[in-house]
């Protein structure tokens, strides 16, 4: 079905034709990076746990009629897709302050954001991602006002989803990014949606299981992803 010459290739995911028109086919490569890829590795199911947890996730969102690209999994790490015109945004939503508002903002990490806090950046490494505002959304025409409005609504709305999928789950969703695409004129969430692009912290012991494990060596990441992705697919853990 694919073809071996991805059309995109990112730091972790590679897309392929799959010779249907409208369609692509996304590899959840194993690559983890940080830090703008400064920090790299290769680790062994790394992108099969956040292929099966993007697709719960995607799955659990159009369950709440929240439109997404996704159409199915084809197999642990390969996903087919809608093909969208992609906006370079990423709209990251926060619900309790860690990572860079931590890091810019005089506010002390787990503090409680209520109402949370939408943060959109600008979708490019050689800028280090800047951090947006409506006006200069509009200025550079990424999007159009209505379609900015539309974001924010969906990624508030996907924040309520995700909460509670994960609080049911023993995990707290402490911040996340999505990107967004057009398929045919519509705003619809692209990308993925896995602990390389969430914040979560066991609610009970307060543990890293995502990203942060890696960024900041703070013990085996294979294992918590894992340990997500059981989680997430019900399949009876809940330490
Ligand atoms: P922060 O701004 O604190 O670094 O990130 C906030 C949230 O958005 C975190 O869950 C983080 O993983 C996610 N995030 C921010 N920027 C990126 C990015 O460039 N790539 C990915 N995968 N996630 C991001």
């Amino acid at each position: 079905m694919t073809q071996d010459t991805p059309v995109y290739s990112g730091k972790a995911k590679s897309l392929y034709p799959t010779g249907r028109a409208g369609e692509l086919l996304v590899r959840f490569r194993d690559d983890i990076t940080a830090f703008d890829g400064v920090k790299k590795d290769v680790l062994t199911r790394k992108g099969s746990y956040n292929a099966q947890v993007s697709a719960r996730l995607f799955t659990l969102l159009e369950e709440h009629q929240i439109r997404t690209h996704f159409i199915r999994l084809i197999d642990e790490c390969s996903m087919l897709v809608r093909e969208l015109e992609m906006v370079p945004l990423e709209v990251i939503v926060r619900n309790i302050a860690a990572g860079s508002m931590v890091r810019n903002y005089p506010i002390e990490e787990g503090t409680p954001l209520d109402p949370p806090v939408i943060v959109i950046d600008y979708k490019d490494d050689a800028r280090h991602d800047p951090m947006l505002n409506d006006d200069i959304i509009l200025a550079l025409k990424i999007v159009t006002a209505e379609e900015l409005s539309l974001i924010k609504e969906i990624a508030l709305k996907t924040n309520i989803v995700l909460s509670r999928f994960f609080a049911e789950r023993g995990i707290t969703l402490v911040d996340f990014k999505i990107e967004f695409g057009r398929d045919n004129g519509t705003m619809v969430i692209g990308d993925e949606i896995s602990m390389d692009s969430m914040r979560l912290w066991d609610a009970g012991s307060g543990a890293s299981l995502d990203k942060d494990v890696y960024r900041f060596d703070k013990g085996d990441v294979l294992e918590v992803y894992r340990q997500v992705t059981e989680r997430s697919l019900d399949r009876g853990e809940k330490t």
